[in-house]
């Protein structure tokens, strides 16, 4: 029962009459909120594919719970970090400031990682990012092997539980990608994620001096290691799948090692690729889950009345969503995976804890598109990969030197989705900055593929087409780290170079494939339903105080889902 219930009983004449001491110990909250994020779980997949879920898991979510099938990010920027702060804060990057996973420092002059901080140094000495085996591109563009969430400028769900109850809250957050755990533990919270590198799960100094002994201990037994020699294989017989016959296709990432089809072996434990394989994978999954279950035994959660809060953000999804697309054998037996990693998941939850003591949320940082390639065997003729190597860039140069003096130089950086102009140039030369927007986002607008080209002096001027596109690339503004132009690819239409290793899928666009992601409330005595009326996954940091009775976080816009707190 949520606080706010049983602030209504209090308003009955039972409670009026004197001290309701039964309402009172009815009114407990939740030991523990567990808020769970599958990285990149697009909203129709788990329905998509339920022929291969079994009980316990997405099952017990989407029958047992309250299962909102409708809900969209507002964002332009539909990335790992835009998506994990937007869970944990109730709001948009344009107030939260994480507007890419990676953007350009001005003042340093480079490409900054969201959540690098050269002051908190990993706790393990060569866990830092292996710049030559890290096929992650965002992950390659931090400079120093220091996190911390410094960047995130509003307070999460988890801070202001942290306030509420004056630091007694447990608060946790676990994930294979340091950016799916730095997000969802806040300011407050302690964050652990997997280090590539030496194949452990890690921290900062930002959260600890030395690590927990528990840490030490799960890290010393090498559970990594348990996957060499091993591969990823089906869980059910080929037939039992949508894609059980199309396994082999040229469009997917032939991975070295990994290969476009089942089994996928993850190699000897001295291969260079062998813990990345490990991610490329349900093991990922596995090892996050393994961790978590840990985590929640040894650091008691759940065990006394002050709730307590664990996020679990699994990565699998994603990853296997770039390699292989979400309609491919793998996306498929990956959701599979996850199914019984969620259901081992909440069997242990419930056995620790209980579910009817548990507040548990699913949702999804972003979605993800479909391979160009499988649309085209559909007949689809449209999509296609946005090269930018084979792209013509000499009619663009010409026009912008025969107007301004000045070509290609005017364009300081571009990380998607940002263009960063030369501001100095601009200064020095005598330039309008914003004529020069305006003329660069012209050009830019004229290449094949790309549909949108917004300039910043327009969107801070709102002179702009009031649009459903316009909105979400305002929401995405932050003066101080969005560039000057904002580049929008056609629907089905995105760059696949991962900065070298070419993928078969990117998310990241401000299309509906990759807006939409579940919503899913279940555990302490909700009643089950399914909505499809039109949320956010704003809402859910927003309904989660509400059920605690904690103040929102400070930048929240989502609002409290009533069917959650029972009205
Ligand atoms: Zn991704």
């Amino acid at each position: 029962m949520s606080y706010k219930r049983f602030t209504l009983l209090c308003l009955s004449a039972a409670c009026m009459l004197g001290p309701a001491l039964s309402a009172a110990a009815d009114a407990k909250p939740p030991r523990l909120v567990l808020q769970i994020t599958v990285d990149a779980l697009r909203g129709d997949l788990p329905r998509r594919y339920a022929h291969v879920l079994g009980d316990g898991g997405f099952r017990y979510l989407m029958q047992q719970g309250i299962d909102y099938t409708n809900a969209n990010y507002q964002h332009a920027n539909t990335e790992t970090i835009v998506g994990h702060v937007s869970l944990a804060t109730g709001t948009v990057p344009a107030a939260h400031g994480m507007v890419a996973n990676v953007w350009y420092d001005r003042e340093k002059k480079r490409l900054t990682y969201n959540i690098e901080d050269p002051r908190y140094h990993l706790l393990t000495a060569g866990a830092d990012v292996d710049q030559a085996t890290e096929i992650d591109p965002t992950q390659r563009a931090a400079k120093v092997d220091g996190r911390s969430p410094d960047a995130i400028l509003s307070s999460t769900f988890s801070d202001e539980l942290a306030v509420h109850f004056n630091g007694k809250s447990r608060i946790f957050a676990v994930s294979v990608k340091d950016r799916g755990a730095v997000s969802l533990a806040g300011h407050a919270g302690k964050a652990f994620w997997f280090s590539k590198s030496s194949g452990e799960f890690v921290t900062s100094t930002y959260y600890y001096e030395q690590y927990p002994e528990w840490v030490t201990a799960w890290n010393a037994r090498k559970p990594a290691m348990a996957y060499a020699g091993e591969s990823w294989a089906l869980i059910y017989p080929s037939s039992k799948y949508v894609f059980g016959n199309a396994d082999d296709r040229e469009y997917e990432t032939d991975f070295p090692g990994f290969g476009r089809t089942f089994p996928h072996p993850y190699g000897a434990a001295d291969d260079k690729y062998f813990t990345t394989r490990l991610t490329l994978s349900p093991a990922g999954d596995a090892l996050t889950l393994d961790f978590a279950k840990t985590l929640l035994d040894k650091e008691q959660l759940g065990q006394d009345d002050v709730p307590d809060y664990l996020a679990i953000s699994f990565s699998s999804t994603d990853y296997v969503g770039h390699l292989f697309g979400a309609s491919s054998l793998e996306s498929e037996d990956n959701l599979a995976h996850l199914d019984r990693t969620l259901a081992d998941l909440l069997a242990y939850v419930d056995k620790k804890v209980g579910l009817a003591n548990t507040l548990i949320v699913l949702s999804a940082d972003h979605g993800q598109p479909e391979v160009p390639g499988h649309l085209h065997e559909l007949g689809i003729e449209d999509a296609h990969y946005f090269d930018t190597k084979t792209l013509d860039k000499t009619p663009a140069i010409v026009a912008l030197k025969k107007r301004f003096g000045v070509g290609e130089e005017l364009i300081e950086a571009f990380f998607q989705p940002y263009v960063y102009l030369n501001h100095d140039l601009i200064r020095d030369k005598g330039l309008d900055q914003a004529e020069v927007e305006k003329a660069v986002a012209a050009e830019l607008e004229k290449f094949d593929g790309v549909s949108t080209a917004v300039s910043s002096t327009a969107l801070r001027t709102a002179s702009l087409r009031d649009t459903l596109l316009m909105r979400s690339i305002l929401r995405n503004f932050y003066q101080k780290r969005s560039g000057d132009i904002y580049v929008v690819f056609e629907p089905d239409v995105f760059i696949n170079d991962f900065d070298g290793l070419t993928v078969a899928s990117t998310h990241g666009s401000p299309w509906r494939y990759d807006t939409y992601v579940p919503v899913m409330f279940a555990g302490a005595g909700l009643q089950p339903r399914t909505l499809s009326r039109p949320v956010t996954p704003y809402d859910i940091a927003p309904t989660l105080a509400a059920w605690l009775g904690v103040k929102p976080p400070s930048g929240a816009i989502g609002t409290p889902l009533p069917e959650v707190l029972g009205n």
